[in-house]
């Protein structure tokens, strides 16, 4: 092991050779600086030896998001879970190789829903460390939101000793403020305060629903990822039109073979389980 110069530019190439789509830099400073999260998730609180956070996105599929509830959504979530964890384990490696001293923090940071359910909340954001790096926002839900696939992208974070410079903060909001998801969530999970920036969100009515959901193999949700207008990707999938979401409970019960939502139901038809109220 011998430490030897790596660059913010050397990093960024080896992630996206791990599979990474989405790549940014944030200076530990800055969870200081912006106050958003408590100190005791702030990274150097988590591992003392942190000076910049590494952090690693990869999209989830506008199609399959649109599915839920089906089980194509689950396998999406493993495979982009499994991923991430690999590739950020690999990154850490590879800076301990050069002398770099480097954790990963695992995806999801937690055993099971059922956790959740007691304690909602895991020992580190890689939302609010996504924030930081520039590679998104967090919007109204609590979700990050991107440029190129809005809020439908996982996370995962690397912790190093190696000091590098931080990639620039999006300057422009990105959540429109819009409430759709709070309009779609089945948990009815998202309430507000006047004055607040951000939802009050139920962790516990989210969880129960995952869990439930589970029990169908048809977790997680995603109600919120999949309606929410931003990103480029809305045009990429060709589609834009946000207010499908909505009428598809009306149209299907009175047509339960519409056309507009054959392929939606087709492939909630395998895989998994009925829901509880199907
Ligand atoms: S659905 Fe609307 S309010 Fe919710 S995160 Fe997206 S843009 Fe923001
Ligand atoms: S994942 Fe589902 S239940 Fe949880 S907040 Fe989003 S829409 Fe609501």
């Amino acid at each position: 092991m011998t430490e030897s110069p790596l660059t913010a530019a050397h990093i960024r190439e080896k992630a996206l050779s791990l599979g990474a789509e989405l790549v940014g830099f944030a200076p530990v400073e800055r969870w200081r600086e912006a106050a958003d999260v408590p100190e005791n998730f702030h990274p150097d609180h988590v591992w003392p030896l942190t000076k910049t956070v590494i952090v690693l996105g990869v999209p989830v599929w506008l199609p399959i998001v649109e599915t839920a509830p089906a089980e194509w959504g689950r396998e999406q979530y493993t495979i982009t879970n499994t991923l991430l964890d690999a590739a950020a384990y690999r990154l850490a490696a590879f800076l301990n190789r050069h002398g770099h001293a480097a954790i990963n923090i695992s995806r999801d940071g937690y055993g099971d829903i059922d956790v959740l359910l007691k304690t909602p909340a895991a020992a580190f954001s890689h939302v609010w460390a996504a924030h930081y790096s520039g590679i998104g926002r967090v919007g109204w839900n609590h979700t990050l939101l991107t440029r190129e696939y809005g809020p439908r992208v996982r996370l995962v974070s690397v912790l190093t000793a190696l000091e590098l410079p931080g990639d620039p903060l999006l300057a422009d909001e990105l959540c429109n403020r819009c409430r759709l998801c709070k309009k779609i969530c089945p948990a009815q999970a998202f309430s507000e305060e006047t004055g607040e920036s951000y939802a009050r969100m139920d962790k516990l009515a989210c969880a129960t629903n995952s869990k439930k959901l589970r029990k169908s193999f048809r977790n997680p949700c995603g109600f919120c990822i999949k309606v929410c207008p931003v990103g480029n990707d809305r045009q990429l999938f060709q589609s834009t039109d946000c207010s499908k979401y909505f009428r598809e409970r009306e149209v299907l019960a009175e047509s339960p073979d519409a056309a507009e939502f054959r392929d939606w139901q087709h492939i909630r038809r395998y895989g998994g389980l009925p829901l509880e109220n199907e």
